[in-house]
């Protein structure tokens, strides 16, 4: 809920990334960020609580329902990270190439402590996807079945 460890491992001087503030309300939008790192992955935020919510996806996002993807929480990051595109130098955290895969806005449909359930409207992503927790860092980012399907 605050950007402390987001600015804590980086260098603003050295990185194109926002530092970002903090902020509150508005609309919930969501992005997708392919991140070619070390690894690549697909980065998954949310909008929520005034950050954006964080998970590394280390495959594909499911686009099919039913499909299972690991997906491990990391530290939120500001607002302003949802349009972020551009390459981190070499040596810094997260060092590689951000691309947006995709963006657009999502309805909260259900949010428990162990579950966020949402419906995504995107370019690519669109329809029902659950975030379920399992332990520690970890979460399951799932497709789910919609009524038109
Ligand atoms: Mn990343």
């Amino acid at each position: 809920m605050n950007l402390e460890e987001y600015r804590a491992k980086r260098d603003f001087e050295k990185t194109p990334e926002p530092r970002g503030e903090q902020q509150g309300g508005g609309k919930s939008r969501f992005v997708v960020q392919r991140h070619q790192a070390s690894h690549l992955h697909y980065d998954f935020r949310l909008e929520m609580e005034g950050v954006l919510k964080s998970w590394a996806v280390p495959k594909a996002i499911p686009l099919e329902p039913g499909v299972r993807r690991l997906a491990v929480q990391v530290e939120d990051h500001p607002i302003a990270y949802v349009g972020f595109a551009g390459k981190i130098p070499e040596g810094e955290y997260g060092a590689g190439t951000v691309e947006i895969w995709d963006k657009g806005e999502y309805k909260l449909d259900n949010k428990a402590t162990n579950r966020i359930e949402i419906t995504l409207t995107g370019e690519k992503l669109s329809g029902s996807y659950v975030l379920i927790h399992t332990d520690g860092k970890n979460w399951l980012l799932i497709k789910r079945k919609t009524k038109q399907e």
